[in-house]
């Protein structure tokens, strides 16, 4: 009887077992496919169930929200462990936290965390929404950690935790998804979007990493900043004729904020991909070309002890197969090198290669996670041990709190706060490299556990000279070479060399002190600054909300001072002084209230009825601007080529600003053969010549970077890019920061001093014969961070121009005024055209 029983009971744990793993789905039946099946993809939705059931089903898996997406979709992370170390989750995240700051820790106790730790492994797929493969890889390597038992995979469970983000990016999954299951079976079957595939900034979605300005760059520093990953791996896809994948070593240059022990992981990582791939008989498997490390841009990890490991696949159709020939195939990929030993052959590519192979190169990662546990814990605490411990200079990075634009300085320090640098504030004042600084400074010491993270982005960059062959051109960087924060945003930042000792508090959070409103009493209106970011967002709320606002145009003497052109004045009325009060709680503005009428030049300012053009060419820095646009209260709209077509431009608009686009995409667009014929073509001769009407009636185009070229060209102005035909030996900057000079008599550039600086990338150089250069390169090499080559091309000429023409005004702003969100130095200049592009100059009086 008892037998029976101990049988029976045996029988019903095997059975139950049975059936937990039962009800394991796979992949294929939710989707009704198989991972990787030609012209089927996963889409969001059925990505975030699939995870969803598995983590019910599975004792492997914990499903987590970190937080909601741009568009208000779910972002998870997928935590795959062992169940044993799934009920000791908190402890090793603990454990984690404490390597990270050696300051906590004695070695003896690191040794011992390092013995029973877990080395930590955060994978994210395709954040580049259009290569897809790795989302779709996800929900087959989560499955398979979460049913197989082999030894391989139990030592991955047991000694790794996985923070698996199956979508990097899952509203451009959605997107990419819909696009082409609409399409399919048409001639657009795998044609490119004619949208972002990121609400706001598409593909630059993977350059925000020292920004963190897009949501989902936020959450994913949450999740990071909470795991402290040893390794991440970071999945994508690449063109379609060269090699098959592309895994590190970099090449050179690395930033050198960079610890020497993680490039070394990084190449050791690297070949042991290239090195399992090619044993299971992958072919094309290639390392070492292409890819640099310089910019922190997409590195967040490099300055956290972690690894990154890029991989990019060669692409299909999105799910659509291709097929190479190998006489197709680029010449290096074609013969075997140290870099790939083994060619791909050619042939047909589907979406389902891209799978197996992503899967490959992930279980490879995990592997070696796996088996070097102990070696990725303890590099992961020397790397941080020689930050904490760090004498070499500079010493300290130290912020005043007297500032032309605090509130940015206060964004400046919440960007670093967010990556995990500590600030420190004066408590009293201190000397140090033989200045004196009062109490309230801030300090960014470098002796902390990302001090190299703070270093990279508050000094100048100096570029290492690289060139493609002996007395050759600069090799091209991969992305660009300047991110020196304080110059992109206009804060005041000093280097200390020396050690000093000061009384100071560690920050638990950056307060930003409110504005105020001066003399209230029988005033007739109120003046404010124009030197910052949040004055001009005043300055939008006033004029919104209907209140007359002005811009002097020369010199104001009040009750003894003298302010300077370009202050603003709002006339008072009933209401306003709440609406100033409701303002300064959370802008850092000062109104002060002004006793008499002005009998002065000034320009009258009107809400600009703004227009953004949006080609489908689905332009990266109309998103960005739509982005800096809505976060500094801009109203607008958007401008299709069908509305230009259409023409009566001024009924709509007074201000429509063209992005950063060459003048044959706003033109043409993208060709009927490549693109639904709803969304080809771009404005066409009848666009021309609308535009044209639009600014003969008073209308104001602006055009930002490239773009300049089609006002140059299409409105005949003698105004020429001097570096239009120069060849890159003789003229290139890729990516840098310039000084300019400012005419600060002139509106667009009212607010700066005369020395400026700006961001310089694939842009024009104005040699100007009409108009006025409202900034101006200097004489002499302009260089502040970044590299220059052929300075001279720069001196004397115009970064941005305005031409009166008709009734209205052309101004060529000709760099990316917006940088991808990061330039708020310069965003006055756009925002100051917005205006002057739809004010009058009154010859009257400010009231
Ligand atoms: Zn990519």
């Amino acid at each position: 009887m008892k037998r029976t029983k101990l049988v029976l009971g045996l029988l019903a744990i095997l059975l139950t077992v049975q059936i937990v793993l039962a009800r394991i789905p796979k992949p294929e039946e939710g989707l009704g496919f198989r991972v990787g099946t030609e012209r089927k993809v996963a889409d969001m939705h059925q990505i975030l169930s699939y995870f969803q059931k598995l983590a019910k089903a599975s004792d492997r898996i914990l499903i987590k929200e970190v937080g909601k997406t741009t568009m208000g979709n779910p972002f998870i992370v997928a935590i795959i462990t062992s169940p044993e170390n799934h009920k000791n989750l908190e402890k090793f995240r603990q454990y984690q936290q404490l390597l990270a700051d050696p300051r906590k820790i004695s070695d003896k106790e690191a040794e011992k965390i390092i013995s029973e730790g877990k080395a930590v492994v955060m994978i994210n797929c395709s954040i580049h929404a259009s290569e897809i493969g790795a989302s779709q890889m996800s929900m087959e390597l989560a499955y398979n950690l979460a049913t197989r038992n082999d030894k391989k995979t139990k030592e991955i469970l047991d000694s790794v935790i996985l923070l698996l983000l199956p979508m990097h990016n899952p509203d451009g999954i959605q997107m990419e998804a819909d696009w082409y299951k609409k399409n399919l079976g048409s001639k657009y079957e795998g044609s490119q979007m004619p949208w972002l595939y990121h609400k706001y900034v598409g593909h630059d979605n993977n350059r925000d990493w020292y920004m963190f300005t897009q949501v989902e760059s936020q959450l994913t520093i949450k999740v990071h900043n909470a795991w402290h990953p040893q390794i991440i791996l970071d999945m994508h896809q690449m063109g379609s004729k060269g090699a098959r994948i592309f895994v590190p070593p970099y090449v050179d240059p690395y930033e050198p904020n960079i610890d020497p022990i993680l490039r070394q992981e990084v190449a050791m990582m690297g070949t042991f991909i290239a090195t399992e791939m090619t044993a299971e008989g992958k072919t094309g498997v290639m390392h070492s070309i292409w890819f640099d490390a310089w910019t922190p841009a997409r590195a967040y990890h490099h300055y956290h002890g972690g690894i990154r490991i890029l991989t990019e696949l060669a692409s299909v159709k999105l799910a659509t197969p291709i097929t190479v020939k190998f006489e197709e195939l680029d010449d290096y990929t074609k013969k075997p090198s140290v870099k790939m030993p083994l060619p791909w052959k050619g042939g047909k590519w589907t979406l389902r290669d891209i799978v197996d192979y992503d899967y490959c190169a992930a279980k490879a990662v995990l592997t070696n996670a796996a088996r070097l546990r102990e070696n990725w814990l303890r590099n992961f605490y020397r790397i941080h041990k020689k930050a904490v411990t760090r004498t070499n200079p500079p010493f300290a990075f130290v912020i005043p709190a007297e500032q032309r634009d605090f509130s940015t300085a206060i964004k400046m320090m919440k960007v670093l706060r967010m990556a995990g640098v500590e600030i420190h504030q004066a408590e009293e004042s201190f000397w140090a490299d033989g200045h004196q600084y009062p109490e309230g400074t801030y300090i960014v010491y470098l002796a902390q556990p990302y001090g190299g993270f703070a270093k990279a982005l508050l000094e100048n960059q100096d570029y290492p000279d690289i060139r493609e062959y002996p007395g050759g051109p600069l090799k091209t960087p991969y992305d660009v070479v300047a991110h020196t924060l304080p110059l992109l945003m206009g804060v005041d930042v000093t280097r200390v060399e020396k050690t000093f000792k000061a009384k100071t508090e560690l920050l638990s959070k950056m307060i930003k002190p409110e504005g105020k409103v001066e003399g209230v009493e029988n005033v007739f209106g109120y003046m404010w600054a124009h030197n910052t970011n949040d004055e001009l967002v005043a300055l939008n709320r006033l004029v919104n909300k209907g209140y007359k606002v002005l811009w002097i145009a020369e010199p104001l003497e009040d009750n003894g001072k003298t302010y300077p052109s370009g202050m603003m004045i709002v006339n008072n009325k009933k209401g306003l002084l709440d609406d100033l009060q409701s303002i300064v709680k959370d802008l850092y503005v000062r109104f002060e209230g002004i006793e008499a009428k002005s009998n002065i030049k000034a320009y009258e300012l009107k809400k600009v009825r703004l227009g953004l053009y949006k080609s489908w060419t689905a332009s990266m820095d109309e998103g960005w601007t739509r982005w800096v646009l809505e976060q500094y209260e801009f109203p607008y709209q958007s401008v299709y080529n069908k509305d230009v077509r259409r023409g009566n431009l001024n009924q709509d608009f007074d201000v429509i600003i063209f992005p950063d686009l060459r003048e044959e995409a706003i033109m043409n667009g993208i060709p009927e053969e490549r693109i639904p014929p709803e969304y080809a073509g771009g404005i066409g001769d009848i666009g021309e010549k609308n535009l044209k009407e639009f600014v003969q009636g008073g209308g104001t185009i602006i055009t930002l970077n490239s773009a300049a070229e089609f006002a140059m060209k299409r409105f005949y102005l003698t105004i020429e890019n001097s570096v239009a035909d120069v060849d890159r030996k003789d003229f290139f900057i890729p990516g840098s920061i310039l000084k300019v000079l400012n005419d600060t008599t002139h509106p667009i550039a009212y607010g700066y001093e005369r020395d400026g600086a700006l961001f310089f990338r694939r842009s024009p150089i104005f040699a100007v014969k009409e108009g006025k250069s409202v900034v101006k390169y200097p004489v002499h090499n302009p260089l502040l961070s970044g590299w220059v080559t052929g300075e001279k091309y720069l001196y004397d000429k115009g970064a941005i121009v305005d031409v009166p023409s008709g009734k209205g005004k052309i101004i060529l702003i000709g760099f990316p005024v917006l940088y991808r969100g990061q330039a708020h130095a310069t965003f006055k200049y756009l925002f100051n055209s917005i205006y002057y592009g739809a004010a009058v100059l009154g010859s009257g009086h400010a009231n």
